[in-house]
């Protein structure tokens, strides 16, 4: 019997573990843009939580992913998340994965900011990302047809609008392909990229949504970012993360002058909301005051976060030295994404997004530390769930669209469109600098622009998703001015 065919675009955890999870049953293939291990999945730091310790329970994971989320959260998405943790941890357990423990044999549990108690899982010190997604790649069976380097460029869609393809662009060697398929899966991440300061993966400049949006699927909450407020810079790029769990063993943040900067700003100081104290180091940066994490309280630093070791070290930063890392807040997580359903379906049939690139609502306004991966997990089982209870009907013709001739249009600067997009939907935002945005993007006409290798690819998504950014920025604004009156 011929298999339907799925095609997951993305092997972070979420696209890896829709694929193992229709992989006896379907003709499944996982597409990735560029190594196997380039995703914001492999970077994850602090871990994966989840209440399982004796004294945790789910509904106080529940209260705090809506006090982190300004009650803004999808309930029953949050429900779903806090309940299904347990199991998925218990899962993987079961197969295989070893989470961080005491040298009796006991769970270790890290503390971030927001959580009530300590019920972050973690692997490797600070590698549980890179050690999940290296985990769930090794456990692909044969028949997942793995196509590294292979950049989806666009969506097709049948007669009836449902989804029939993809065509991609295989970025070694520039050449184009076709892919039909019964079922698609958005699993691409968020857009970091689309900001110059980000702790996100080169990879992750929002292709996923930006091709969702070109065939009409709902979107939401596109401008709902969150600024991580510990990025580690180097010669005034950003470098990468320094993970909240830092925090969580005794770092605080001060100023140039060691003076504390969240001890009088809300009553869990340092371990505050990633949105307040966020705010906080910005308008300190503004004031002109230099940012530090100071590690002096971190016992065996070292051996905790050895993966941020590796990176202080690769730039010379003299951390052991000075117990200092100096940081900045950056962009780090998109809340909004492609709408859908708690199980992963979007406004277009046959049509799934999973994990960062999926807007269900889960996280509010602010994400919580450490329910990113989980739900990754869990909607990605979801999906897979719902694909195995929907049947495709019929056989679908994919319609390639014709090739236009004389287009017009231009791309902006990566660098250029970065600058403009950090003015515009930074931390603080205000009219102007939203306008300013959409007017800049006007003057390319980027949709009218013929564009033929990855890099124009990833600028023209990139003019795409700032567009409807700015635009759901606006109404925002609009929307806490009317509640103002
Ligand atoms: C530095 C850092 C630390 C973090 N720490 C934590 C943490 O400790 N705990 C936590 O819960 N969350 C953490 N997060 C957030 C979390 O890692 C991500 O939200 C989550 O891993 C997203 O998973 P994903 O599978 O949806 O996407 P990703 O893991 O980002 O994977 C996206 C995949 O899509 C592929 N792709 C992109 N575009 C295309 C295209 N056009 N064609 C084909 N493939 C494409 C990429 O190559 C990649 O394989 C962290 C994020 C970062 C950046």
């Amino acid at each position: 019997m011929v298999k339907e065919k799925v095609i997951i675009l993305g092997a972070g955890i979420a696209g890896s573990q829709t694929a193992l999870e229709l992989a006896q049953d379907y003709d499944v293939h996982i597409f990735t843009k560029s190594d196997p291990l380039a995703s914001n999945s492999a970077l994850a730091q602090g871990g994966i939580a989840a209440a399982v310790h004796p004294d945790d329970e789910p509904l106080s994971h529940y209260r705090d992913t809506l006090i982190a989320g300004h009650f803004e959260n999808n309930r029953k998405a949050v429900r779903l998340l806090v309940e299904e943790a347990p199991h998925i941890i218990e899962e993987l357990h079961r197969e295989g994965f070893i989470f961080d423990q005491t040298s009796k044999g006991k769970l270790l549990f890290g503390l971030e900011g927001a959580h009530s108690m300590p019920r972050i899982l973690h692997a490797g010190g600070d590698q549980t990302g890179l050690l999940l997604t290296r985990f769930l790649h090794d456990h692909f069976p044969a028949t997942v047809q793995f196509h590294q380097h292979e950049m989806a460029t666009s969506i097709l869609l049948d007669e009836y609008g449902h989804v029939a393809g993809i065509r991609t662009l295989t970025t070694k060697d520039g050449h184009c392909h076709f892919y039909h398929c019964d079922h698609l899966i958005i699993a691409t991440g968020g857009i970091g990229q689309i900001f110059g300061s980000t702790s996100n993966d080169l990879s992750i400049t929002g292709d996923g949504i930006a091709m969702a949006i070109q065939i009409g699927a709902r979107v939401s909450d596109l401008s709902a970012i969150q600024f991580h407020p510990t990025l580690y810079f180097a010669n005034g790029h950003a470098v990468g993360l320094v993970s909240e769990a830092v925090r969580g063993q005794g770092a605080v943040l001060v100023d140039q002058n060691d003076r504390r900067l969240m001890a009088e700003e809300h009553p869990l100081a340092d371990l505050a909301p990633r949105d307040v104290v966020s705010s906080v180091l910005f308008r300190a940066q503004n004031a002109g005051c230099t940012i530090f994490l100071d590690i002096s309280a971190v016992t065996d630093f070292e051996t905790k976060f050895p993966q941020i070791t590796a990176m202080l070290d690769k730039n010379q930063e003299p951390f052991r030295l000075t117990k200092k890392i100096p940081v900045q807040p950056g962009a780090h997580f998109l809340m909004g994404g492609i709408s859908t359903n708690l199980s992963g379906q979007t406004s277009i049939p046959d049509l799934y997004a999973i994990g960062e690139a999926a807007s269900t609502g889960v996280h509010g306004s602010n994400r919580l530390a450490s329910n990113s991966l989980l739900e990754a997990f869990v909607f990605s089982k979801r999906a897979a769930d719902q694909i195995k209870r929907t049947k495709v009907a019929y056989k679908k013709m994919a319609i390639i669209p014709k090739k236009t001739k004389g287009l017009q249009g231009t791309l902006p600067e990566k660098a250029v469109l970065q600058e403009k997009v950090r003015q515009a939907l930074g931390i603080e935002r205000s009219e102007k600098t939203l306008n300013d945005l959409l007017c800049f993007l006007a003057t390319h006409s980027f949709l009218n622009c013929q564009v033929t290798n990855k890099d124009m690819l990833e600028r023209r998504n990139m003019c795409i998703l700032a567009a409807k950014m700015a635009d759901n920025a606006l109404v925002q604004l609009q929307r806490v001015e009317t509640e103002m009156r």
